[in-house]
């Protein structure tokens, strides 16, 4: 096994988190999401490459990157932006920007996240679970891929079936990271490092590792805004569904 294969590179991110419940979110604590993820990307972008190159072609952190840093600006030029548009505009940016397996999945699950959110301002677990749902539905629809296959599917399922059970976020973000060190094991069955074969078993999925810096980001994220509510003295006002 790698050095590469068991690195876990982020650890959970707030203490206390294991006792928090999701709750209200709008468009500005997905904005803070969105750049809480492209500054982990950052970060982690020659790590996701070193992943890429034991079982792909060594391009998904800069993929990642690419990505995440139009992003940033397209969504720095919608100021009114509802949440649902923003994830929109983050999945036709990466759509349109990013190319190879990562830029049409992601970009629909961005997509397909934006639609389940309609038109609401804010929204709750329940709404957040639809988004998910929706997510994991248009990445499987695009990519065929089920769990097992050693791909972001290993990541996002899990996380998505944890998140069903409590609500929580920390919950989610912590079946995504086992599901992305359940890949090593795993021979690929889809995607570039399935024509490895056998070759692909022992080493941790690019896709699966960026799906689970995305559910960490988002606990960093709708945490420190809530701590922040909370700080002020206010309470913003949601639809809580
Ligand atoms: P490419 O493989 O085209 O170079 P990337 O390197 O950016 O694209 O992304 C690779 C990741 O994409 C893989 O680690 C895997 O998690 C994910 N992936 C590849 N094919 C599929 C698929 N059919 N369904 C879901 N995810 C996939
Ligand atoms: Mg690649």
């Amino acid at each position: 096994m790698t050095a590469a294969a068991v690195a876990v590179p982020w650890p959970g991110c707030v203490p206390g988190s294991r006792r928090e419940a999701a709750g209200i979110v709008d468009a500005a604590c997905v904005r803070s999401w969105l750049g809480v993820v492209a500054t982990r990307l950052e970060a982690e972008r020659d790590f996701l490459t070193q992943l890429d190159a034991a079982i792909g072609d060594a391009d998904h952190g800069v993929n990642m990157h690419r990505g995440f840093t139009a992003v940033m600006v397209r969504i720095g030029e919608s100021e009114d932006a509802t949440p649902g548009q923003l994830l929109k505009t983050a999945g036709r940016t990466f759509v349109s920007t990013v190319g190879g397996a990562a830029g049409p999945l992601y970009g629909t699950a961005f997509l397909q996240a934006g639609e389940a959110l309609g038109d609401a301002a804010s929204f709750g677990p329940r709404l957040l679970l639809d988004a998910l749902r929706a997510s994991l539905e248009g990445v499987q629809r695009v990519g065929a891929a089920a769990v097992g296959d050693k791909t972001m599917v290993d990541a996002l399922s899990p996380a998505l079936g944890a998140f069903e059970l409590e609500l929580r976020m920390g919950g989610a973000r912590e079946a995504a990271a086992e599901g992305m060190r359940a890949t090593i094991p795993l021979q690929a069955r889809k995607g570039r490092a399935s024509y490895l074969g056998p070759r692909s078993v022992g080493h941790q999925d690019p896709g699966a590792t960026s799906t689970a810096l995305m559910f960490a980001a988002l606990e960093q994220a709708v945490l420190a805004d809530r701590s922040q509510r909370f700080a002020a003295g206010t309470r913003r006002r949601g639809s809580g569904t």
